[in-house]
């Protein structure tokens, strides 16, 4: 019998070539978007060449001749899945060679047998298939079976879906092949050898096929999507904008930007725990979703920050600040409800900030920092309120932004400088003194340390000021080391927390301290309550190592932050500072009296020394001196001075 190629089996093998091709493809999508399986290329390149091989197969011609093609495909697959017993990195490797060494085959056989056909080693002879192709197959079939074992048990590991597949469609070629060995042309074994083939190929295809779709609405989710809220993420938000102020320069309507951010939210999450902070903003979100309307769009835009943004408002500018007017307030009202978290009542608050657009009016970027200029606003005066942006607060912006600049110019061109206020015992005796840095600005003059020390804080630059101050401070401290009648001093220095944050602070501290030689027990650093907001264990492990190294610690301006009882009890510092508000109306004010008095008390209970700020008057100072405090510093005993005016005034006194 003459091998004669009929139709349905050029179909089958055609249909299988096509199929494989687009397995490929669509594998090779998957691969560079780096998810699935870690074998797609591998497999896909295995595919793509079995897959072709077998096309040309089917375009077979009277004669024996492209049955090797087939023959090869078979080989090629068997020794290509085999190799996933390889260590991986290999394994990938050679499979990249895996196409061109089908095509090479391919040819160098179609050549070799066109014009030697009596020396090709016969495949198929009388009907029947030769010895020889038989055992290629069998081994075939042998290998493809070892492959799907090693599959099977890389998928356990990956535990994806596409390896579980690619084992079982390893078995199928692999019996495919063994049912190849019992055959005889065109017996139904035989065309069942073909349709197991077909079957592997179309299945792969009905895979990749569902994986990309999966994978493709899952990017989608997770690309415009937040995945704690399920609202729209800034990305989503940015896309809105584009298109409404695309469309909106055609019906010419005003819309508006909500800028919200949770008042204190750090403060939650720390003190109540991260799963109540997110059971929180879940509930944040649900409630904006509720003030607006369904086309509207709220989104998280980061971790307490949230953002509507609304359409169409009006055509007219006043009627629709009025209307965002009253949606801000309604935020503000829902969002000022009693929350119910984890059992326990809670409340919150948020600042909002507002910007009205139109088309054209400028980036959407600039939209949204606008709002968010305005959020800021909102939360300096205050908390809990509405804000709408304005030109004001963009000058006072830039303003900052020029401030940040010449921060850095200041530490490099020394405009920076050390005032030293005089700390004072009970006897008025000087005792020490609080170094305070003075910004002496070539054309603005005098820049309060209050105007560019929370800008510095914000922008990180704080920390580069926080080393010229300490340094600086070192650098006296060693000069009043050198003289008998100052060799005593306490040098206080203002630690900012930002800068008591940074990883290195303790060992940059020591490094500073040894190189201008200082005796520690010269050096107190003044902390506000702050520090306590951050990982409480980490600071309290650095205060140790500080107070290790014989530097004392005082803790600055107290009261007038979070002043929590738990915070006081575990940081081990050496002083509090009562803050200057509370020494002010000492005399006057009830509270303030009661306030001052309380802080000593708990002074002497956790054994820590107390000082007083602000001390202007002599009955401010008796009041201080009645209740128990014992160390003071204020303008009634000196302004902060220069270096040569404070040592001036040690002298006279
Ligand atoms: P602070 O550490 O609480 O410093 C005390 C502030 O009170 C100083 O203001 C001081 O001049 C002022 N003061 C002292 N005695 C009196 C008084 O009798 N009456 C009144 N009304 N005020 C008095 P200053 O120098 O403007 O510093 C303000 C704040 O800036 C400081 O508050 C501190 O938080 C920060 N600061 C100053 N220097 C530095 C520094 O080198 N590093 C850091 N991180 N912060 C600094
Ligand atoms: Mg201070
Ligand atoms: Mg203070």
């Amino acid at each position: 019998m003459t091998l004669v190629n009929i139709p349905l089996h050029a179909a089958v093998e055609m249909g299988g070539a096509v199929v494989a091709i687009m397995v490929a493809y669509l594998l090779i999508q998957l691969d560079s978007s780096n998810k699935g399986s870690s074998l797609n290329f591998s497999i896909s390149s295995a595919l793509l060449a079995m897959g072709l091989l077998d096309g040309l197969h089917a375009l077979m011609l009277p004669g024996n001749y492209f049955v090797w093609l087939h023959s090869i495909a078979t080989a090629l697959g068997a020794l290509f899945f085999a190799s996933v017993w390889l260590p991986q990195e290999r394994f990938k490797s050679s499979i990249h060679y895996l196409p061109r060494l089908a095509a090479l085959s391919a040819t160098t056989v179609a050549v070799f047998t066109f014009f030697y056909p009596a020396q090709v080693p016969v495949m198929f002879l009388a009907g029947k298939f030769t010895p020889f192709s038989i055992c290629l197959h069998m081994t075939s079939g042998v290998l493809m079976l070892l492959a799907a074992i090693k599959l099977y048990s890389f998928q356990k590991i990956s535990n994806k879906s596409e390896d579980r597949f690619f084992s079982i469609q390893c078995l199928l070629f692999g019996i495919a092949s063994l049912l190849f060995t019992t055959s005889s042309l065109w017996d139904p074994l035989w065309w069942g050898w073909h349709f197991v083939r077909l079957i592997a190929y179309v299945s792969a295809l009905w895979l990749v096929v569902k994986n990309t779709r999966e994978m493709g609405e899952e990017i989608n989710k997770l690309a415009f999507y937040d995945a704690l809220t399920g609202l729209a993420n800034r990305r989503l938000l940015v896309d809105r904008l584009q298109m409404a102020l695309m469309t909106s320069s055609r019906n010419l309507q005003f819309g508006a930007i909500l800028f919200i951010d949770l008042d204190k939210f750090k403060t939650i999450n720390d003190t109540l725990g991260h799963k109540l902070g997110d059971m929180l903003l879940r509930e944040v979100a649900n409630r904006l979703k509720k003030c607006v309307r369904e086309v509207d769009t709220v989104a998280r835009i980061g971790g307490d920050e949230f953002a509507i943004f609304i359409e169409n408002l009006s055509e007219n500018q006043l009627e629709a600040s009025k209307k965002i007017a009253h949606i801000a307030e309604k935020v503000l009202a829902v969002l000022a409800e009693q929350y119910q978290l984890g059992g326990q009542d809670y409340h919150s608050s948020a600042s909002v900030g507002v910007n009205l657009c139109c088309a054209g009016d400028t980036s959407v970027d600039e939209l949204i920092n606008r709002a968010d200029m305005a959020m800021y606003k909102a939360k300096s005066l205050g908390r809990n309120r509405v804000r709408f942006f304005d030109i004001q607060l963009q000058q006072s912006v830039e303003t900052r932004a020029t401030i940040e600049l010449e921060i850095r110019h200041a530490i490099t061109h020394h405009q920076l400088e050390l005032y030293y206020q005089v700390q004072v015992d009970h006897e008025m005796k000087p005792i020490g003194s609080e170094a305070l840095l003075r910004w002496i600005h070539p054309e603005r003059g005098f820049i309060p340390p209050a105007e560019f020390i929370p800008i510095a804080e914000e922008s990180c630059l704080i920390n580069e000021v926080g080393d010229w101050v300490l340094e600086a401070a070192c650098k006296q401290l060693y000069l009043w080391q050198q003289r008998k009648e100052t060799r005593k001093l306490v040098l206080a220095v203002n630690i900012s927390a930002v800068q008591f944050k940074e990883l290195d602070f303790v060992k940059k501290l020591k490094r500073m301290m040894d190189r201008h030689e200082i005796n520690p027990l010269n050096l107190k650093l003044e902390l506000t309550e702050s520090v306590a907001l951050e990982d409480l264990e980490l600071v309290i492990s650095k205060m140790t190592e500080i107070k290790a190294m014989g530097v004392s610690l005082s803790l600055d301006d107290f009261g007038t932050g979070y002043s929590s009882l738990s915070y006081l009890k575990q940081l081990p510092f050496d002083q509090i500072k009562i803050d200057q508000q509370f020494v002010f109306n000492i005399a006057t004010d009830r509270g303030d009296e009661v306030m001052v008095k309380t802080i000593i008390g708990l002074a002497d209970n956790f054994k820590m020394s107390v000082i007083a700020e602000g001390v202007e008057t002599d009955l401010q100072l008796a009041y201080l001196k009645q209740y128990g405090c014992m160390l003071f510093q204020g303008y009634f005993f000196s302004e902060p001075l220069p270096i040569k005016s404070f040592e001036a005034l040690l002298e006279r006194s």
